[in-house]
């Protein structure tokens, strides 16, 4: 039995670190298997889906930076790093069934395919699980604002936030056994709080352009669905 959804067309953000497992670093591709098999079950629900992932669990720009490297470049290898991501993201929904497409920001075009809007948009319709790489394509952002800005160019309702914990909370629930859960929160809230829900610029731009961000755990099987299937316990950011 397949649960309904009010949802049509989402963007699922993950960073870099969830492919990791139980490693310190790079890619645990039962862990990716894993995911991709919550993206399936919710694709199997009608969905439209778009991804970005993202690259931490290989680079990231200001580490580099902090060890000397120049930042710019330093921040290419990143967006690098999440090209590698996408690509095992895509292996494992494609060995599930599912038909995706890797949509780079930057250029490289014997492995996947650039970005160009309308069809990305077409991919979507024809129910293909796009996975956004390489960020923005500029050094200084992020991928939470990449995933917001390709949530608003491909009209997404909302960004799905998967994350280790079942939403944001008021202190680190990792640290604090006393932190509480928000069920709503307002993304002047978040920033002004700094709630980490993502980086100030990405959460500017979802409340500019009215997009909700709704935070949940992807470690529990079927939590995906179950949140989009409105079960389940999870933080909505919006306006
Ligand atoms: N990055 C960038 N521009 C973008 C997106 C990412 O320069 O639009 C670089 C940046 O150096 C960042 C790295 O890519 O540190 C990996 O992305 P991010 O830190 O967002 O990954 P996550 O923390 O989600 O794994």
């Amino acid at each position: 039995d397949i649960p309904r959804t009010r949802y049509k067309r989402v963007l699922l953000k993950i960073s870099g670190e969830a492919l990791m497992g139980d490693q310190g670093y790079g890619l645990h591709p039962p862990t990716v298997q894993r995911i991709a098999r919550e993206v399936q079950s919710v694709h199997e629900m009608g969905v439209e889906i778009c991804m970005v992932i993202g690259g931490g669990n290989i680079f990231r720009g200001l580490q580099g930076s902090a060890q000397g490297m120049e930042r710019t470049t330093a921040d290419y290898m990143g967006m690098l790093a999440t090209v590698m991501n996408a690509l095992a993201m895509q292996s494992a929904l494609e060995g599930l069934g599912v038909f995706t497409r890797v949509i780079s920001a930057i250029r490289m075009d014997e492995v996947c395919e650039p970005y160009i809007r309308r069809r990305a948009v077409r991919h979507l319709e024809k129910k293909r699980v796009v996975i956004f790489a390489a960020g923005t394509g500029n050094p200084y952002f992020t991928t939470d604002t990449a995933a917001t800005l390709r949530a608003s160019e491909m009209a997404c309702e909302a960004i799905f936030k998967g994350t280790k914990v079942d939403g944001v909370y008021d202190k680190d629930p990792a640290k604090h056994a006393d932190a509480t859960r928000y069920d709503r929160v307002s993304f002047d809230e978040a920033l002004a709080k700094r709630l980490g829900v993502m980086d100030a610029s990405a959460i500017a731009l979802a409340r500019d352009n009215n997009l909700p961000i709704i935070v949940f755990s992807l470690d529990e099987p079927g939590g995906f669905r179950g949140i989009l299937a409105g079960e389940g316990t999870y933080t909505t950011v919006s306006g």
